[in-house]
């Protein structure tokens, strides 16, 4: 019952914070409404999504909500304060950063995101864990996403800028996961809602890292699983304020099967006009090709090597299932 209670004022604590930076990025000289504005985010997105502003001021939003009639120990549980290091005052956990309020599934305000002006570091600073916000059971965007599925479909990205961004073009059916390592728990909530995830994590070593782990965990909870490819461009949100949505969505239409693209990351590896490389690319994928169930994209992929490697289809078969594999 206190439990009940004390969640319920972390709830209006948020919702009030979130009002309140909402309201400190009004008028058009404010640092973090020109900040958005020149990330090409229109008023109805920065609005849709309740972005704000916390003020280069350690004291402001504290002080606001005390005068609320909050407690400071019900700030400091809700993340928004902090204590001194010499412990003897409270200030804003956020200073000077563009706010992202973070959603649970039905639309309330847990967490907040907040993202620096500049280069400085961190670049991202999120709320603490708290009675409401557990990082590892949340998605960004769910509570919008899931009232906008596509064909079975949720596309999942790293951040906060590449959800807003799609979303502003059209695209809503994206979550993203926060860049920290996707969860169990953020794949089991996503295949509540859907049977098919493309992975669209930037196009950068960790991107590329962070893809090869999240699609181990989401075949663990049986998602179909498909791979987006930018190309050049360093993630969606770049991609699509580049190219626009028409291309976007080629992309997205041309994403690839996750066993493709494990191929192609081997390929990269390897020089195939190299027979040294060419017979190692081809042992390496026929270990790939060992666990898939379906005999028909195991001929599929099998065809398909052969005719990159030309190694016999006989010897890949064979490099697969043993020496005494025989054709009949
Ligand atoms: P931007 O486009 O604003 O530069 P981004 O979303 O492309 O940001 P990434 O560096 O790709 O930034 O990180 C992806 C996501 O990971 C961020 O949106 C944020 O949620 C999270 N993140 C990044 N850096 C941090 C950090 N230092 N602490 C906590 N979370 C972070
Ligand atoms: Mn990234
Ligand atoms: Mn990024
Ligand atoms: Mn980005």
């Amino acid at each position: 019952k206190q439990n009940i209670n004390k969640k319920q004022k972390l709830y209006q604590i948020n919702l009030d914070a979130a009002r309140y930076f909402f309201k400190s990025m009004s008028g058009s000289n404010n640092n973090g409404y020109k900040y958005l504005k020149d990330r090409g985010l229109d008023d109805k997105t920065i609005k849709y999504f309740g972005l704000g502003f916390a003020k280069n001021d350690w004291n402001d939003l504290n002080n606001y909500l005390l005068q609320k009639g909050y407690e400071q120990q019900d700030l400091i549980d809700s993340g928004l304060a902090i204590q001194t290091k010499n412990k003897k005052n409270y200030i804003n956990r956020f200073k000077n950063r563009v706010m992202f309020p973070i959603f649970d599934q039905r639309g309330k305000v847990i967490a907040f995101g907040g993202r620096v002006l500049d280069h400085s570091l961190p670049k991202y600073l999120n709320s603490s864990e708290t009675m409401l916000f557990n990082k590892r059971k949340n998605l960004y965007a769910l509570n919008f996403a899931k009232k906008n599925i596509k064909n079975d479909t949720l596309i999942v990205v790293e951040g906060y800028m590449d959800v807003i961004s799609l979303f502003q073009y059209g695209i809503k059916n994206v979550v993203a996961s926060l860049g920290t390592a996707l969860t169990v728990e953020q794949a089991k909530l996503i295949k509540k809602y859907v049977n098919k995830v493309i992975v669209a994590y930037d196009n950068d070593e960790a991107g590329i890292n962070a893809t090869l782990k999240a699609v181990e965990i989401f075949n663990e909870v049986k998602l179909n699983i498909k791979v987006l490819n930018l190309g050049k461009a360093k993630d969606p949100d770049e991609y699509i304020r580049k190219e626009g949505v028409d291309k976007f969505n080629i992309l997205l239409k041309n994403s690839i099967p996750l066993l493709q693209f494990k191929i192609d990351i081997l390929k990269k590896k390897y020089d195939l006009n190299n027979d040294q490389d060419r017979l190692l690319f081809t042992k390496n994928v026929a270990n790939i090709i060992k666990n898939i169930k379906s005999p028909i994209e195991v001929e599929y992929y099998i065809n398909k090597i052969s005719k990159e490697t030309n190694i016999s289809i006989d010897a890949i078969n064979s490099e697969i299932y043993g020496k005494y594999y025989k054709k009949n």
